[in-house]
């Protein structure tokens, strides 16, 4: 557990007053990403008296504050609370955006994660010694180098989003422009404008609502040939409702096959998805939103020699200890399943990962988790034995 100190300035370092020395070129566990996952694997070490350095690329919960302003969980409060802390909402409903990262960022004080923030791991490799990975980064001052025994990725599994693209490769002329993005904000800008977004699940269906009730002019085209059943059950009647009464324009079986600055081209799709040709058609919009999902960038494992597999890009680990082919790296979080083209992995069913690595790591069980990682390695072992 010991680790070397050496001497080093970190301005972006988060937490503590010791901003000079830092035990880090050599430690126990290297931890990677700092959302709700990273967060509750941070206080499991903590507790357990691990040495370890915590690396987070952007700020403290970055995944969460790219949602849009004031989107609200699906899932209920007590299902993604960590550490054991409860999350209370001020209205007893699902968090919002704004009250879960506060409830985050308030655990990283009450229990003094020392996270540097803004430093990101670009090179994971073997190495020989009883430290065995080296670890490189990139941080706004340069970067460090540092070794460690064990290494855990909770990188998360949006890190960019899909592209929009024909068949599967080509990608769609104009999604670079500038009034097309894949990140849905606030309704404010579209005021008043024609708005297109594109996609059928809950992201989409969610932005298309709340856009129409700040008064944008909305249009939806979706590949199916209807709505994704897996939007938020309070969400579906109602977007529903508006397509029916032509309040949201609906497109179904389209794709956008060419934006220009003034317009979008739509192709009908068949069942199977294929463009129907000779069967375009022209729409004039101000604003293109892509909200049809992220996807994970696997290239810092697979650089590390994680195997990354099927269509998903899962990276290759044992679901019982979370270790991946490579012996002491580790995943957790939504990072274990890959990309997930139908959600697998939530938060609610990741705080397992924390206590299955802490057992595998040869520690005590941590105290300070949610209890639902008790209850779901309970009913798995069940399942296991039945
Ligand atoms: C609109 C919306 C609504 C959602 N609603 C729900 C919901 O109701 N319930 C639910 O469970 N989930 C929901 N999700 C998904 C939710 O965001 C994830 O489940 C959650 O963030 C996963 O937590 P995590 O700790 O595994 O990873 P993340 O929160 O994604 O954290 C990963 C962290 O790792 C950092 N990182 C990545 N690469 C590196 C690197 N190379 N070096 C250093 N740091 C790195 C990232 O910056 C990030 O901060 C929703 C997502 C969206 C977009």
């Amino acid at each position: 557990m010991a680790a070397h100190c050496v001497k080093t300035e970190n301005p972006w370092r988060l937490g503590g007053a010791d901003v000079d020395c830092l035990d880090m070129k050599t430690t126990d566990v290297l931890l990677i990403g700092a959302g709700p996952i990273g967060l509750e694997m941070a206080v499991a070490l903590q507790e357990a008296g691990y040495e370890y350095v915590h690396l987070e690329a952007r700020q403290v919960a970055h995944t969460i504050s790219w949602f849009p302003k004031q989107a609200r969980f699906f899932s209920s409060p007590e299902r993604i609370a960590i550490c054991g802390v409860p999350l209370r909402t001020l209205d007893q409903s699902k968090a919002t955006r704004e009250e879960y990262i506060s409830y985050l960022l308030g655990i990283v004080q009450q229990f003094g994660l020392q996270i540097r923030t803004y430093e990101r791991v670009t090179r994971v490799s073997p190495c020989e010694g009883e430290y065995r990975y080296e670890v490189e980064t990139s941080c706004p001052y340069g970067g460090e180098t540092y070794r460690a025994r064990h290494v855990i990725f909770t990188i998360g599994d949006m890190h960019g989003p899909r592209p929009l693209t024909l068949d599967g490769e080509t990608p769609v002329e104009g999604t670079n422009l500038p009034h097309v993005s894949s990140y849905f904000d606030e309704p404010h800008p579209y005021f008043g404008r024609k708005l297109l977004i594109v996609g059928g699940r809950n992201s989409a269906a969610e932005a298309a609502v709340r856009c129409y009730r700040a008064g944008a002019q909305v249009a939806l085209s979706y590949r199916r040939s209807e709505l994704d059943s897996s939007i938020k059950y309070w969400l579906k009647p109602e977007i529903e409702w508006l397509i029916r009464h032509d309040e949201i324009k609906f497109f179904p079986q389209t794709v956008p096959s060419r934006i220009s600055r003034t317009h979008v081209t739509l192709s009908p799709v068949g069942d199977d998805l294929a463009i129907i040709p000779d069967s375009d058609f022209d729409e004039a919009f101000d604003f293109i939103l892509l909200l049809i999902g992220y996807r994970m960038d696997g290239s810092l494992l697979a650089r590390t020699g994680v195997e990354l597999e099927g269509a998903s890009q899962t990276p290759n680990h044992d679901p019982t200890t979370m270790e991946t082919n490579l012996s002491g790296v580790y995943m957790a979080g939504t990072a274990a399943a890959g990309t997930q083209l139908r959600f697998k992995l939530f938060i609610e069913n990741c705080h397992a990962h924390v206590v299955r690595i802490m057992r595998h790591l040869g520690s005590k069980d941590p105290t300070h988790i949610n209890p639902l990682a008790y209850t779901d390695l309970k009913r798995r072992s069940l399942i296991a034995e039945s």
